[in-house]
């Protein structure tokens, strides 16, 4: 499960090029993460202003 801190994200764009499942969308400034995320971490250590957050299955 995939956390975004948007009061942390810049909206840079930088997690959405990175993911290999494409399951982040950039839309204007509202990041989105979608059902095709595949739990791999990537994005989480792409961010450069630590805004992304992998937890266990379960709650948001
Ligand atoms: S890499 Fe981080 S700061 Fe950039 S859009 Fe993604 S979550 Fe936001
Ligand atoms: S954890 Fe992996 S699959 Fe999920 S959004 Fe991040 S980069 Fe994409």
């Amino acid at each position: 499960m995939l956390i975004i801190n948007r009061y942390k994200c810049g909206y840079c764009g930088a997690c959405v090029g990175a993911c290999p499942a494409t399951a982040l969308e950039l839309v204007e400034t509202w990041l989105e993460v979608d059902e095709s995320c595949v739990g791999c971490g990537i994005c989480t250590k792409i961010c450069p202003l630590g805004a992304l957050e992998l937890t266990e299955e379960g709650e948001t």
